[in-house]
């Protein structure tokens, strides 16, 4: 009997070619390898030699493949044709697209920029995109922080010049206790759970602190289920107790912040509140020695931390005696917020003690020794093995700054910032507001715009506001109702611009942004707003270009298309002029390079911007002659400099790639970068590692590589002065004064020390008929609204039930399969309910971004997405409701206007299950890529 093996080819040659790029199926930017095989992309793997995932694929990185080959990519530049809404439209040349664009672009940019209102989504090339508009002269452009975490972003410049995520890092080899305070999955993804990962191997100790028990909080150690919006106040009870015990770094506090610095006292003076400097502006302590004012940098200065001193005739006191007068108030005491937290107070107290234990007992030393700026001399390292990462979690709430403010307060009196074992920043930064712009909004016709848009206010003087006190911008940021909205506020952008207030526009420009559909508040609201008509029958308003790469819900309201290539297509850097890849190791960035040509009309957006800037003769975009000055993004990555021999890629400058940080353009800098892997990354020496705001080896090298441009050493701000100038001048001192009807708030909310205050709508609503809290999270397996039309990752998450505790299922009876009513004060949905127990028993909460509208995204009709999947967004109103005073009170933080999406308050209802629907259900948008096939798989062709 003959046995034949069969031939199996055990060993099939999987690809002939591997491209290595950055992913963008989430904001992390991991290095991949994309894997071709006859010009078509066979599979995408980690890179194991990038320093952000070290090999490590998540299920979206590796599912890149069918976002590529979607069929909701968008195939050419498209005019609308029917009514707007509809989705109907007809397919033009770039040349006649940029035709239009330039037609009514032009003459607003020489009558009037304002009426250009430029907004982009997680683009990440906001360098570009702010240059762009800065040179059209428009003072209305920002990103998408606004309604995402940018209460996390400026709190934490504000405080110690650097945040968490793409800011900073946990010291993961070192740290031996790590809390995380409202993190979900979506934001940070790899660089976390690889970091987690190695906190497990080591025992570290991880505490996830949030109402929903998934992802990270599921496989950390202990799981505090805090009530939504209440972070701060048990943060506060925290140092609260380790106030009490006297579990801080004194030592710390006094070297490294201004803990010691001096505060006016006197009600009467124009400078209460502030802190006392020299006549060289530099801060002042009291000297424990002699017991006088010093400047705090004086050598053998030692400063006194509590007590009074009066100094030509002004009572002072130090901020470290404030802030324990503050925090050892019973108000704050464990006893005091356990019910309101939802923790309780044997938590509380146990947790601070685990804190101070680790932070104090177990503080690590590293044999290296380094100088810091003031030339003294340290023969070691020495840090608190205690670590910090927060999230949006804490941001979108109406007290997120504070709170945000609050946690980095924890950080800094434990001495566990830029430590060994400690958080650590990542090159550019730590970067201290004085390193950041100041807002820039003046405009001049047929000019650009006087500065940068964006930047971090120093007091009222900042505010974009004319002379008669209205907003210059369109979104109202950095306005007396929010003085610090240092990423802008994009989700005001639409209900403003339709309102006419504070002036109407002429077109809306926007780039990667759904804003019909999952990225604002009130979205069947904004819909209405999008196609509203005046009494003339011409919409309110008038333009609207968009740009994207699929066929989301935004583009059916948009006038213009601008198709976008996928990641994979397109030129890209993930710059040091914005927040690049480093880690707190090494400077690093990273490009995105077409490793597949487009096979439809289409051009990266910002290949497409710069073209459009061409076209328009916008300075910094056209040479002298009038001619274009970059044919597309990738020729500006590699030309464009934002100071001489600084330009958008660090790595492999000078003609011969020798240059670091600075150096001439090298043409052949975009080669040098795939060569090495897609990414460039220069080590920080080892005396420059850690204490990095403080360290003169680390300031001389940050000089050294372009980060700045000469050493900033800096204090963290423990007590945040610019709040009190805003303080200052809601009490009436000054020339430059608040309306009334913002005095009180600016009051309370501009307090330069963390406060908590309850979430605004739950001050607005009636408790008891909204007895609870509503929430919404992004999964591991999907970051943009475009995941959900991903082939792959749609069988992952092609639903989004409202998952509520046991407690709400029981009350209500609900069974399996059930539907509920879900009301706010300004909506009713209806959805299905899922019973989930490892969640805070008043929380409700669900995936956002899973419901799609019907037509959208080249999904079938009856796709679960569309008839299953709900927005909580249609429950969100981005005003507050009436207060009785007669105003409707933005839905946001009073500091930065971050649009508060978690401070919802709702009730449900059970609901019949006949029609198994969501509701409300939006009318199908026209596709114009039409639907995509039934079945998808690879076979060549996608
Ligand atoms: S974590 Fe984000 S960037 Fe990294 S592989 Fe996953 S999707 Fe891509």
């Amino acid at each position: 009997m003959n046995h034949h093996q069969p031939d199996l080819d055990t060993s099939p040659e999987v690809s002939d070619e591997i491209r290595k790029t950055t992913c963008y199926m989430c904001a992390c930017r991991c290095g991949i390898n994309v894997h071709m095989k006859d010009g078509k992309v066979k599979y995408i793997e980690g890179n194991r030699d990038h320093p952000i995932n070290k090999g490590v694929l998540c299920a979206k990185g590796s599912a890149g493949i069918m976002q590529h080959y979607s069929p909701a990519r968008l195939r050419a530049p498209m005019k609308r044709v029917g009514e707007r809404g509809e989705g109907k439209f007809e397919e033009i040349s770039w040349d006649e697209a940029f035709d239009i664009a330039a037609k009514r672009l032009g003459p607003i940019r020489e009558k009037a920029p304002h009426k250009l209102a430029f907004f982009t989504g997680r683009d990440q090339s906001q360098s570009l995109t702010s240059f762009w508009a800065q040179q059209f002269g428009t003072p209305n452009y920002a990103a998408h922080g606004g309604f995402c975490s940018v209460n996390m972003a400026a709190a934490g410049i504000y405080t110690m010049g650097g945040a968490f995520w793409e800011f900073g890092v946990p010291d993961w080899d070192r740290t031996k206790m790590f809390m995380i305070f409202g993190v979900a999955e979506d934001h940070d993804s790899n660089p976390i759970k690889m970091g987690l990962s190695k906190l497990k191997e080591r025992g570290a100790k991880i505490v996830g602190v949030n109402p929903i028990r998934t992802g990270y909080n599921a496989i950390a150690d202990e799981w505090v289920g805090i009530t939504p919006g209440t972070d701060g106040l048990f943060v506060l009870a925290m140092i609260h107790v380790l106030l009490k015990a006297g579990k801080v770094d004194l030592d710390y506090l006094m070297r490294y912040t201004n803990a010691p610095m001096l505060v006016n006292m006197d009600e009467t003076s124009n400078e209460f509140g502030l802190l006392l400097r020299d006549l060289q502006g530099q801060f002042m302590v009291q000297d424990r020695v002699t017991g006088k004012p010093a400047a705090f940098d004086k050598k053998g200065v030692k400063p006194v931390f509590s007590g009074e001193i009066t100094y030509q005739g002004t009572k002072y006191t130090p901020v470290f005696q404030l802030m324990t007068e503050k925090y050892l108030s019973d108000d704050y005491a464990p006893e005091a917020v356990a019910d309101r937290c939802g923790i309780s107070a044997e938590t509380i107290h146990r947790l601070a003690a685990e804190l101070a234990h680790v932070a104090f007992e177990q503080e690590i030393t590293i044999d290296q020794p380094w100088t810091d700026w003031k030339g003294e001399k340290h023969e070691t390292m020495t840090g608190r093995p205690v670590s910090f990462h927060a999230m949006r979690g804490i941001s979108a709430h109406s007290n997120g700054f504070q709170t945000c403010r609050a946690i980095h307060l924890l950080q800094i009196i434990l001495g566990s910032v830029e430590v060994p074992g400690g958080y650590r920043f990542k090159p550019p930064y730590p970067k201290p507001v004085e390193g950041h712009p100041t807002p820039h909004s003046s405009t001049t016709p047929g000019g650009p715009l006087n500065g940068p848009h964006l930047g971090f206010t120093r007091g009222p003087e900042d505010l974009a506001l004319n002379a008669s006190g209205t907003p210059v911008r369109i979104d109202k940021a950095f306005t007396w109702e929010n003085p610090m909205s240092s990423h802008g506020m994009m989700h005001m952008v639409i209900s403003n611009a339709h309102a006419g207030d504070p002036y109407k526009i002429d077109t809306l420009f926007m780039y990667m942004a759904n804003m019909s559909w999952n990225s604002s508040m009130n979205s069947r609201g904004v819909m209405d707003m999008l196609t509203d008509k005046d009494e003339n029958g011409d919409y309110v308003i008038p333009n609207i270009i968009y740009s994207d790469a699929y066929s989301s819900e935004m583009v059916a309201f948009a006038d213009l298309i601008l198709p976008d290539t996928t990641y994979l297509e397109r030129h890209d850097c993930i710059s040091l002029l914005d927040r690049p890849i480093s880690e707190a190791d090494a400077v690093c960035d990273s490009i995105r390079w077409p490793v597949v040509e487009p096979d439809r009309d289409v051009r990266g957006f910002q290949s497409a911007l710069i073209q459009l800037g061409s076209k328009l003769g916008l300075p910094g975009f056209v040479n002298e002659d009038g001619s274009a000055k970059y044919a597309d993004y990738a020729d500006y990555i590699v030309n464009h400099e934002r100071r001489p021999g600084v330009g958008p890629l660090a790595g492999f400058r000078n003609k011969d790639g020798s240059g670091k940080g600075r150096g001439e353009p090298n043409p052949e800098q975009l080669n040098k970068y795939i060569e090495n892997g897609g990414f460039w990354k220069d080590h920080i020496p080892d005396e420059a590692l850690f204490f990095k705001p403080w360290n003169k080896a680390y300031q001389d090298w940050a000089v050294e590589r372009g980060i700045f441009d000469k050493p900033s050493p800096y204090l963290f701000s423990i007590y945040v002065e610019p709040m009190q100038k805003f303080r200052l001048a809601a009490m009436g001192k000054g020339e430059l004064q608040p309306p009334d009807h913002l005095r009180a708030q600016l009051i309370e909310a501009m307090d330069p020390l963390p406060v908590w205050w309850a979430p605004y709508e739950e001050q607005g609503v009636d408790c008891e008929e909204y007895p609870l809290h509503a929430l919404t999270q992004r999964p591991a397996a999907m970051y943009h609204s475009w995941g959900s039309q991903n082939a792959w990752l749609r069988q992952i998450h092609g639903t989004n039930p409202l998952y509520v505790s046991g407690e709400v299922w029981t009350k209500h009876r609900f069974n399996e399969g059930d539907w509920a009513y879900v009301t706010s004060h300004h909506g009713k949905i209806k959805v299905p309910v899922v019973r989930m127990d490892a969640l805070n028993p008043n929380t409700v909460w669900t995936w956002n971004a899973i419901g799609k509208r019907k037509g959208a995204w080249a999904l079938g009709e009856n796709a679960p997405e569309a008839t299953k999947g709900f927005l909580l967004n249609h429950l969100i109103h981005e005003l507050l409701p009436p207060k009785g005073d007669g105003l409707r009170w933005s839905n946001s933080d009073p500091i930065t206007g971050q649009a508060a999406w978690y401070d919802l308050r709702v009730k449900v209802e059970k609901a019949p299950t006949e029609d198994g629907v969501s509701q409300p259900e939006t009318p199908a948008q026209a596709s114009p890529v039409g639907q995509g096939p039934k079945d998808i798989a690879y076979g060549g062709e996608f």
